[in-house]
């Protein structure tokens, strides 16, 4: 079959398999060195991530979302206390805020940006906020260090939702080293995999303390809250492998993200504009439609056979969600940007002949 451009169809992965030749040994030395959350295994690959990003601490725990909630441990707050996000992120990242109990105040982004919008975070800013949380979103890094500097004192930490940021820089910089606390995702649709899993990082070692408990039900002391939400030894293991190749995995996919860039000469979009410093991590490349709405394009590219993350959620702002419209605050750039926007996968498993295909797809796109 041949389509409407004369290019035959094929159909483009939308994640990789991650498999590196060091997963069955080190799965071999979880089974005869444990299993559990607390095994050897875990602190090693804590360590490995520790090491590679410079931090501190890490705490490895079972899910991205887990990250999220036992990031929020490490924050000072009171039942029905406010945490800023931007209505951009994914419901991932806002329903452990609700499931704590927290109130989520969303706050618009900057144009063209996933970044907190400066104005608007003042105006959110209150009483009874206690954190804010930023997401930079498909690998593209915001300006934590701005929105830091906005914040009053260390009375309101800044947390990093880094699922699609692993090995995202700015000014040189991992992101982590920006925000009081960051916490990831190893789901197996992120950038690197463990199946379900995910890891805080924080340098402070008493909100390092904290956290820490509260993956392990307070350990048990019966003096704080918590539950258990540690990861397992077999995760462990594979996120040991793993971890060991983030840097040559993160060279892959910013040369696909070249290759494509170089080839794609289309007018009627653009790559979201990247902050000053900033060095995305090839998670997936972000364009933006230019004056028209980006739903097309994304519906272009999906009938093409190359998924786009956007066709698979409709992004919306969260607020515009059933769950989530007793927090509705007008987000118009937020609103704009999501409709703006498609994703194109960079990950490893793409050869040049499929990057070359998604390019000269593209580039016959015409928005009519
Ligand atoms: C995927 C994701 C999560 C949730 O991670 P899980 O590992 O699926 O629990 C949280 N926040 C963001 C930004 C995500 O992309």
């Amino acid at each position: 079959m041949i389509n409407n451009v004369g290019i035959a169809p094929r159909q483009i992965a939308e994640t990789c398999s991650h498999d590196t030749p060091d997963d069955i040994a080190q799965l071999s030395r979880a089974l005869l060195t444990g299993l559990s959350g607390t095994a050897r295994i875990v602190a090693d690959y804590e360590t490995a991530l520790a090491t590679t990003y410079g931090v501190r601490h890490v705490i490895a725990v079972s899910s991205g979302a887990a990250a999220v909630a036992a990031a929020l441990s490490g924050v000072n707050w009171r039942s029905g206390d406010e945490v800023i996000v931007a209505p951009t992120c994914p419901i991932c990242t806002v329903l452990p805020i609700l499931s704590l109990g927290l109130r989520p105040v969303f706050c618009d982004v900057a144009a063209d940006s996933f970044g907190l919008d400066e104005t608007d975070l003042r105006s959110c800013i209150g009483e009874r906020t206690c954190a804010v949380v930023e997401v930079p979103m498909w690998g593209y890094p915001n300006r934590p260090d701005r929105t830091r500097a906005l914040l009053p004192g260390t009375r309101i930490p800044l947390i990093q939702d880094l699922a699609h940021a692993h090995l995202t820089r700015l000014n040189e910089t991992w992101l982590p080293h920006y925000s009081e606390i960051s916490c990831f995702s190893t789901h197996d649709c992120k950038f690197i995999s463990t199946g379900e899993g995910g890891f805080v990082m924080t340098d402070d070692d008493a909100r390092a303390e904290r956290i820490r408990g509260y993956t392990r039900f307070g350990n048990l002391t019966g003096e704080s809250v918590g539950i258990n939400l540690k990861l397992g030894g077999l995760q462990a293991a594979l996120g040991l492998a793993r971890s060991r190749r983030l840097v040559p995995h993160l060279d892959a996919r910013l040369r696909n993200r070249e290759r494509l860039l170089t080839r794609l000469v289309n007018p009627a979009f653009r790559e979201l504009p990247i902050a000053p410093g900033g060095m995305p991590n090839g998670y997936a490349l972000l364009l933006q439609a230019v004056g028209h709405d980006g739903r097309r394009l994304v519906d272009y590219q999906r009938g093409h056979g190359i998924p786009s993350d956007i066709g698979k959620y409709d992004n919306r702002p969260l607020y515009e969600l059933p769950l989530l419209a007793a927090y509705r605050r007008t987000c118009p750039n937020a609103a704009n940007l999501l409709r703006s926007l498609t994703t194109v996968p960079l990950h490893p498993d793409l050869g040049d002949d499929e990057l070359d295909y998604i390019a000269r797809v593209l580039n016959d796109y015409v928005p009519a």
